[in-house]
């Protein structure tokens, strides 16, 4: 996995980079009251349906070219 991957979010399970962004209700785990709490978003993984909390940045594809050029 490319370096630039593991600053998004991504399945802990699958790896996958292609996550939905779910309400935080939707989660069922023991900690959610304290992500949801923290205003932490949640995700779901499509493929194997883990559904999780993750601070990082949903990845999202380039499908096109966005230069930002940081001129004076
Ligand atoms: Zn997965």
């Amino acid at each position: 996995m490319p370096l630039s991957h593991s600053l998004h979010a991504h399945c802990p399970i699958c790896g996958n980079l292609a996550l939905q962004r779910i309400s935080p209700e939707c989660v069922e785990s023991l900690s959610a009251w304290v992500w949801r709490f923290l205003r932490i978003p949640a995700f779901r993984c499509v493929p194997c349906r883990h559904k999780y909390f993750s601070i990082l940045p949903l990845y999202e594809p380039r499908d096109r070219e966005v230069e930002v050029a940081s001129g004076d």
